[in-house]
């Protein structure tokens, strides 16, 4: 019997388990194959207090997983398939077998969105990629198409710069979402330009990326457009689907909570972007896990004390 449990290993989770560590409840965490969270798929993080000349996401997180293991934090590589949230305790199943738990903190984070256009998915990998970081190096001198208008299109942009002979930003509105810092560095480059009230209907080619067909949602014109590879920073979805019907979740999947913290199930606690549609940031993620974490301590605290009181009454 554990008495916590983690799900995720982005910066929610693993300052999640950095804190139940140091509170001596060695959790196990449930990494996910793909451990590290979203920070993995990224480059230079300029913007986590701390790393003043800035810091390679990959290397943060980590630091952070060594931070969680030095206290005694149990990591494990692999996803949870199913939970049993109806009673205490409750159940995660992975590939290795199903475990109880007495308290459960939810960092699934959330995945990168697709188009679910055609050709999206016959080409992912031969030109159509959600991460530059592992994907830009293959297209240099290349024509790259970036489509989002957020912080992460400008970054993946700024990014691509590096490879691309020419980096082409496809937006669907005229204006971008971006912060005015990553904007401005986006507009100011010179291998960057921008495609307004745009967005990418089809793409092209076989057995590898030729092109893309755009629609300008002005004009309602549709016209082909040569490129070798498009690069999807649309947004994110949250992880939540093995915990549907058990967990409540908003219209959009993430969880809902009434303070950040705690959720429908009282045991079962939530922290990072799995909940938080507003702010995604690596340190707010990190401030929700240490959040998570601490009520999750007082909750067991509570569970223990109501349990002593009922074996001296009986
Ligand atoms: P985001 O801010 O939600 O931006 C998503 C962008 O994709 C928006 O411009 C949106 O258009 C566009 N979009 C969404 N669905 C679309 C569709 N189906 N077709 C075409 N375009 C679509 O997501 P994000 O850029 O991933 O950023 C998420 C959070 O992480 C933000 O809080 C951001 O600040 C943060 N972040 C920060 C940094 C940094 O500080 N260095 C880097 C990356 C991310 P509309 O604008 O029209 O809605």
């Amino acid at each position: 019997m554990e008495k916590i449990v983690i799900i995720g290993s982005g910066p929610a989770g693993l300052t999640a388990a950095i804190y139940a560590a140091r509170a001596n409840l060695r959790p196990l965490v449930f990494a996910g194959a793909l451990y590290g969270g979203q920070l993995m798929l990224t480059t230079e993080v300029e913007n986590f207090p701390g790393f003043p000349n800035g810091i390679m996401g990959p290397e943060l997180m980590e630091a952070f997983r060594e931070q969680a293991e030095r206290f005694g934090s149990r990591i494990e590589f692999v996803d949870v398939t199913a939970v049993d949230l109806r009673k205490r305790p409750f159940s995660v199943t992975t590939a290795e077998g199903t475990f109880k738990t007495q308290a459960l903190i939810v960092a699934t984070g959330a995945s990168a969105r697709w188009l679910g256009i055609p050709g999206e998915e016959r080409l992912r990998g031969r030109g159509v990629s959600t991460c530059a970081t592992c994907d830009g190096a293959f297209f240099k001198e290349k024509k790259i198409v970036v489509t989002g208008g957020g912080d992460s299109a400008m970054e993946e942009a700024l990014f691509l710069t590096r490879f691309g002979s020419q980096v082409t930003v496809v937006h669907r509105r005229d204006n971008l979402r971006a912060s005015k810092i990553m904007a401005d560095r986006a507009r100011n480059h010179p291998k960057i330009d921008f495609i307004w009230n745009t967005v990418v209907e089809e793409v092209h080619g076989d057995p590898v990326m030729t092109g893309l067909r755009l629609r300008n949602l002005v004009t309602e014109k549709s016209y082909d457009f040569e490129a070798d590879a498009l690069f999807i920073a649309i947004g994110h979805d949250p992880n939540t689907a093995v915990f549907r019907g058990q967990l409540d979740l908003d219209k959009a999947g993430y969880i809902v909570s009434p303070d950040g913290v705690h959720t429908n199930v009282e045991g079962v606690f939530v922290a990072g972007d799995v909940y938080d549609i507003r702010y995604k940031q690596a340190i707010t993620a990190a401030g929700m896990g240490c959040k998570a974490s601490m009520e999750a301590e007082r909750f067991l605290e509570m569970l223990e004390s109501s349990e002593a009181e009922q074996a001296v009454s009986a």
